[in-house]
């Protein structure tokens, strides 16, 4: 299997970046992704400042997945995440949710064992891997590894895990597909701006989809297909990615803007993916069961 290693990272999603390794549509690839501190923190007496700024948030890649062209979808399904042994957590003063009341910085170390991450004396927790940042070039502008959008990106939506399906834009030729930023685990919110941080091995497959119309980015999860927008504002993003599943819906199901807007207010859930990158990232978590009942299928 193709296998992309730590040292092919970038620090923005770019048109110019320079594809490292090229795939086939239906291949399988191995992203061997450095944790977002750039694998730079190891003990606890090693502080968030120490990494400059030209560390943060690597991503291995990019991929040429070859035949994707501008305007097709590139479906990434992500078969397997494989974890580091352990992981790490900062804090620091103006940094996340909490940044104007820390007034100093420190670091934890998580060691992970047997798919628990022991997080203190007391407190062991089940890992739930996923990855922060993934996403494709965008089509002229160069955005860094650490900020979402419409390209993906750091979105650290923790429904992008083993068994999800990301669905991204193809905004150039062969798509420059890129990954890091895996968390064990992570809640909702990511207030203290880093979830359990650790370097991984990613197993993705790769398809092109082509004469397909998508609200991107988009991910099937589980029981859910669910929409993904970022925006200066959580109510911003919350309205991008209400907009993007009513679309997505009346176009899916054929429903008039009533239908679907009722719909979606009784079955449509709204959830914070993060509050502390950037730009703020909601999603949209609508039941798949619903589409089958009008004999539709996600690809
Ligand atoms: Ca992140
Ligand atoms: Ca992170």
């Amino acid at each position: 299997m193709l296998v992309i290693s730590q040292e092919n990272v970038v620090l923005q999603m770019s048109p110019n970046n320079v594809p490292v390794a090229h795939a086939s549509p239906g291949d399988s690839i191995v992203f061997q992704t450095l944790d977002c501190f750039s694998n730079e923190i190891a003990r606890e007496d090693q502080l968030f400042s120490s990494v400059g700024w030209d560390r943060i948030n690597p991503a291995t890649g990019p991929l040429y997945v070859d035949g994707a062209r501008v305007g097709d979808i590139l479906r990434v399904e992500v078969l397997d995440i494989k974890l580091d042994t352990q992981g790490v957590m900062t804090t620091a003063p103006n940094h996340g949710a909490l940044g104007h009341i820390i007034d100093k910085e420190k670091t934890k170390i998580v060691p992970i064992v047997d798919g628990k991450a022991k997080f203190n004396d007391r407190i062991e927790l089940d890992v739930n891997p996923m990855i922060g940042v993934i996403g494709t070039a965008p089509e002229k502008d160069e955005i860094p590894t650490g900020t979402p959008g419409k390209h993906g990106g750091n979105m650290d939506c923790k429904r992008i895990g083993k068994g999800s399906v990301v669905y991204l834009s193809v905004n150039v030729p062969g798509a420059l597909l890129a990954m890091g930023d895996v968390h064990a685990l992570m809640a909702d919110g990511e207030i203290i701006v880093c979830g359990i941080e650790i370097a991984a091995e990613i197993t993705v497959k790769v398809d092109v989809l082509t004469g397909l119309s998508l609200p991107l980015p988009m991910i099937v999860q589980g029981e859910h297909v669910i929409t993904i927008a970022s925006g200066e504002t959580l109510d911003e993003a919350a309205i991008i990615a209400t907009e993007m599943m009513l679309d997505f819906v009346r176009q899916a199901l054929g429903l008039d803007i009533h239908e679907a807007g009722m719909l979606l207010s009784v079955v449509g859930d709204l959830r914070i993916c993060q509050i502390v990158d950037p730009l703020m990232t909601v999603r949209m978590e609508f039941p798949l069961w619903i589409l089958d009942k009008y004999g539709c299928r996600m690809t």
